[in-house]
């Protein structure tokens, strides 16, 4: 038998267009041609299982073997095989009457289409000028043949000797793809892609180090775990296995805190393992990216799309045999099984959070600092997941205690709601800049929240637009006694020229700080309150951190930080600077100020206890007091 034929394709030369468009990345040829191979092994056993094929299955690995005197690569399987009437369907005709369906649907949809010629085999010809299939079916009878084609429309078939059942694959790699004629190339591409098919796949033997070179052993190089701990039963399964599994995929990685087995069969079918990492200090969330698998095939770790992005800093593996292996991520976004496994994973990580948090509160607690971004970042892109997490969602006050929403609202409301019915919930962003504002809120029964991670900021205002009548303060926003209004404040009865003196004699000697503007205030404090105190409006400031987050809000960004420097009419310290310098020229007062080192040292201890007094002024303050000793 020798025949020669034209590919069926509609298209006038296909070939121009899977090596330039189809594909970006050529190197995933190689995980198709395995592929292929592996299904066609599958089939065989199904086949046999089925009592329809009754020979023997004898050895079953996939091998890859690299031929660099002659310039090619093998991928060889014992598979089911093709007769020549099968290639004829399969390989010539390129199964185009389903992508006229497809065409047809998608026709808008440029992406989906180039997405959808996922030609598998035909990938072989990025890197090929040549490719042969030798081939000899499992059915009884059959003869081997061999196909080959230069890249061409064109292609040759004829009958060859093959002793073996299943199919060779050989490709005569071309001159500019000669990198996948390296052994390091080959080795690193099967690991990437094929690291857990289900088939034993083999490239070459295994080496080992002997008198200072690498020499070969009897033993396979057996690439890959037939089967990976996804696929197993999770009753089968202890903490150790799943420990195990991640040190596997991720080397040289703290251990994980928790992980949720997925195992889903309807509406669609998806299996993993998702770990929450330990986070130390800023997450990385290009480091142990979530895996895609498809039939324990490797289809990509960038699975933004596929996952909801808050859980894209998770860890693990994700199979389902419905997210196709080619499809552009486009398509696979408004592909509806994939929104249906997204929202499916995110319910399955409120399960699992909500159950830990029941059922092991103290081990929750313990954890919570590394869990809070995973929860926050939910919480605030994910209107479901909010709603599934506020149950079990903490706030940690500045003594380490946490709470859940309902158990702080219990907490504070008898001693923290205003005059107004407004429940105020303070939060201190850095227990050491804000220490001795912590520490004052706390002397008046208040509770302080910890509000220092990356994402705090943002909660603060999500949580103000859920709670209801609830207002979050930053301790340092206000005197103590204006955090939390109780009744209407003292008026300040101070006449203009009154505050122009006071204003006068606290400007002029206050240090000057980059960036740094000062406001002065008047009130009507408690006569044992702080004479002096420097606060900043929560507002402003809240603005100024998010702009710092956000690009495109640079216009708060770019204005100083404002303070208010607010003085307390009522203490004597103020009466007295006050007596001595009203109806006083603007120069004396100033002189005056000079000379009574009160006012300084009044400025210097409200800086100093916001963290402001640095540098020279620090200096200053320090031999001052060194030298009143
Ligand atoms: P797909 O795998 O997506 O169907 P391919 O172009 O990769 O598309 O392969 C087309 C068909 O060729 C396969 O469906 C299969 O029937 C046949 N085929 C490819 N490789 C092999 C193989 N190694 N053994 C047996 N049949 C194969």
């Amino acid at each position: 038998m020798k025949k020669n034929g034209k590919i069926g394709v509609t298209t006038e030369n296909i070939f121009p267009i899977i090596k330039k468009f189809l594909y970006s990345d050529h190197e995933i040829f190689l995980r198709e041609l395995v592929s292929n191979a592996v299904d066609a092994t599958q089939k065989l056993k199904t086949y046999s299982s089925l009592g329809e094929y009754k020979g023997e299955l004898g050895n079953l690995a996939v091998s890859v073997k690299l031929d660099k005197e002659n310039g090619t690569l093998t991928i060889s399987d014992r598979g089911i095989g093709m007769t020549s009437e099968e290639i004829d369907k399969y390989i010539n005709q390129i199964a185009f009457s389903s992508a006229n369906e497809f065409l047809d649907k998608y026709k808008n949809d440029a992406n989906s289409i180039i997405g959808h010629f996922g030609l598998g085999f035909y990938s072989s010809f990025m890197v090929s000028k040549k490719v042969e299939i030798v081939t000899k079916s499992f059915r009884e009878g059959a003869e081997a043949v061999k196909w080959s084609c230069d890249g061409s429309p064109e292609f040759l078939i004829e009958a060859v000797e093959k002793n073996d059942r299943g199919t060779d694959i050989i490709l005569y790699i071309d001159d500019e793809n000669k990198n996948f004629l390296e052994n390091s190339e080959i080795e690193k591409l099967l690991k990437k892609y094929c690291r857990f098919l289900p088939v034993p796949v083999i490239f070459g033997k295994k080496t080992e180090w002997k008198d200072g070179k690498s020499v070969e052993k009897e033993e396979d190089n057996v690439i890959n775990d037939t089967n990976p701990l996804w696929t197993r039963k999770p009753a089968d399964l202890k903490d150790e296995d799943y420990k195990k599994f991640y040190q596997e995929l991720y080397p040289f990685t703290d251990e994980p805190m928790f992980w949720i087995h997925l195992n889903v069969d309807y509406p669609f079918k998806l299996t993993g393992i998702l770990y929450f990492p330990q986070i130390k200090s800023n997450v990385d969330p290009n480091r142990n990216k979530i895996q895609l698998y498809s039939n324990q095939v490797f289809v990509t770790d960038s699975v933004e799309g596929i996952v909801p992005e808050f859980l894209t800093l998770m860890h693990g593996v994700i199979d389902s045999p419905d997210i196709p292996l080619n499809v552009s991520r486009s398509y696979l976004q408004s592909d509806q099984n994939v929104k249906k496994i997204s929202s499916h994973i995110t319910k399955k990580v409120a399960d699992r959070l909500e159950e830990i948090f029941k059922n092991d509160r103290t081990q929750f607690e313990e954890k919570w600092d590394s869990l809070k971004i995973f929860i926050e970042y939910g919480m605030l892109t994910d209107e479901k997941f909010y709603e599934r997490a506020q149950k079990f969602c903490l706030l940690k006050n500045t003594d380490g205690k946490a709470f859940t929403f309902e158990e702080y609202k219990t907490l504070i409301s008898a001693n923290q709601t205003d005059k107004d019915g407004n429940l105020i919930y303070l939060y201190a962003s850095n227990r050491d800049e804000q220490y001795s504002y912590i520490g004052t809120a706390k002397d008046k029964g208040y509770d302080v929240i910890l509000f220092d991670g990356q994402l705090d900021v943002h909660m603060a205002g999500l949580l103000e637009r859920k709670f209801e009548k609830s207002r979050f303060v930053r301790v340092d926003s206000d005197t103590v006694e204006n955090l939390i209004q109780k009744e209407d404040s003292k008026e300040v009865s101070l006449t203009d020229k009154e505050k122009d003196a006071l204003k006068d004699a606290f400007l002029s000697q206050m240090p000057t700080i980059d960036k740094t503007e000062f406001t002065v205030e008047y009130k009507a404090l408690d006569m044992n309150a702080q004479p002096v105190q420097i606060t900043q409006n929560e507002f402003m400031r809240r603005m100024k951190e998010m702009s710092a987050m956000q690009t495109g809000m640079n216009f708060y960004g770019d204005m100083p930080n404002n303070y208010n420097l607010v003085l307390n009419t009522e203490h004597p310290i103020i009466k007295n600077i006050l007596t001595e310098t009203t109806g006083k020229e603007k120069e004396a007062v100033e002189a005056y100020a000079n000379e009574d080192a009160s006012i300084r040292q009044l400025i210097d201890l409200a800086l100093l206890s916001n963290g402001m007094l640095k540098g020279e002024a620090l200096d200053k303050f320090i031999k001052r007091n060194m030298d009143s000793i």
